[in-house]
């Protein structure tokens, strides 16, 4: 089944920005009256907000920014002719919408790198491609026979059907991905799909300031799931367990959790499906009930704090952890995939693998830090290890 891992955010974000611009639209008078820093602030705001987004590898809203800034500069310059842009509204619409899909397509790299070059070439080719596009579509009517079918589907041929199409591309990345770029990149389209055909009507300065703001929300946000966030599994990391830390209270119950023998599971199987054994422990370990808030501490360790809760009334819920990953049977179809085989890699398609666990349970005391409570919980862990393994200890 495919993950939709970004429908969540897409949905929030969707219904932010919706609201946002309600309100805009319902305060038109009180905003109206400050257009002119609207226009001022606008380009300041693109380009700080191109910055930012480059420092943290987000190449692909610095690009965005720039669009918005030539477009803005374009349309707004009164050295420029802008009849001759807006002569061509039909081109300058479908090309900013395939604009979006480039984006949507490619990835952050370095602005400035050995991809600048074919950026660029691509930029320019779409603006051909579409421009071609749009006077093929008018040649075409006079070529093909006026059918009362292609008298009703034609209209759509030349613009709404492409964009239609870009759309449901953008909404299945943003759906599908955890990036708020992509979800980012959604927002920019919807919205310049409905200012473009006038269903909404606001100057684009203002909408390129409130994007502006968007782009930099998305940013810091997609920057602080970085780091809090473990790659591989998708777990909090070590870094929010200390964060974790500082608000916790009096009484509360910190388990360890290490996958037994991992390491010659990793000899046997490869480090593929080592990952992907994580990946599926990991899975296991978010159903876990009980209030249990669950970490990657680091490797094959992963660390469950339970709140307000008592060594005696975790351990049930622990020791019920323990066993559905135990009987757990994973199906491993990675091995051959990455195209890697080791000496030691067993070639394994399709193959069933068990790994079982071993758990460590630490009741914080009284006057005790949480570094302390972690570390019985480490030394519980041994006395698991040293009990034979695949079991909780305390
Ligand atoms: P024990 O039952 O005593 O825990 O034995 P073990 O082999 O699991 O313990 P040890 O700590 O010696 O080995 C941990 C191994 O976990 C080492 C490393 O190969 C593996 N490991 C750690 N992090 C990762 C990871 O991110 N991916 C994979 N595939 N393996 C990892
Ligand atoms: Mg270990
Ligand atoms: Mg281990």
């Amino acid at each position: 089944m495919v993950k939709l891992k970004g429908m969540k955010s897409t949905l929030l974000c969707l219904i932010a920005v919706t609201g946002l611009f309600s309100l805009l639209i319902h305060f038109q008078i009180q905003w109206q009256s400050k257009l002119t820093l609207v226009n001022f602030l606008v380009y300041p705001l693109l380009i700080v907000t191109a910055i930012f987004a480059t420092q943290f590898n987000r190449s692909r809203i610095a690009i965005l920014c720039g669009f918005w800034l030539l477009f803005l500069v374009a349309t707004n310059s009164p050295s420029i002719n802008t009849k001759s842009l807006m002569l061509n509204k039909q081109w300058l619409f479908l090309y900013g919408a395939s604009l979006l899909m480039l984006l949507a397509l490619i990835k952050d790299r370095a602005l400035l790198s050995v991809h600048l070059v074919s950026r660029l070439i691509f930029i320019a080719l779409f603006g051909v491609l579409t421009f071609f596009w749009l006077q093929l579509n008018q040649n075409l009517n006079s070529l093909v026979p006026q059918t009362p079918l292609w008298k009703s589907v034609s209209p759509y041929i030349p613009i709404t059907i492409p964009l239609g199409l870009i759309g449901i591309l953008l909404m299945w990345r943003s759906i599908k991905n955890h990036d708020l770029t992509l979800t980012a990149l959604l927002i920019t389209f919807i919205v310049w799909y409905l200012n473009q055909l006038s269903i909404i009507t606001l100057p684009w300065s203002l909408i390129a300031l409130v994007m502006s703001a968007l782009y930099l929300l998305a940013v810091s946000t997609d920057s602080y799931y970085l780091a809090y966030r473990d790659d591989l599994t998708g777990l909090p990391t070590r870094r929010a367990l200390n964060q974790l830390a500082l608000s916790l209270g009096r009484k509360y119950t910190v388990a360890m959790l290490d996958i037994d023998h991992f390491k010659k599971f990793n000899d046997t199987y490869g480090h593929d499906i080592g990952d992907e054994v994580l990946k599926l422990v990991a899975a296991r370990m978010t159903e876990v009930r009980g209030g249990g808030k669950i970490y990657r501490y680091g490797g094959e360790e992963f660390t469950i704090v339970f709140p307000r809760k008592t060594a005696e009334q975790a351990i049930p819920v622990l020791d019920k952890l323990r066993q559905s990953i135990a009987n757990y049977d994973m199906v491993i179809r990675s091995a051959q995939r990455t195209g890697k085989t080791s000496r030691n890699v067993k070639k394994n398609n399709n193959k069933k693998v068990n790994v079982a666990v071993s758990i460590g349970v630490a009741q914080r005391a009284p006057k005790q830090s949480f570094e302390q409570a972690l570390k019985n919980a480490d030394l519980a862990l041994y006395r698991a290890k040293k009990k034979g393994r695949n079991n909780v200890s305390q």
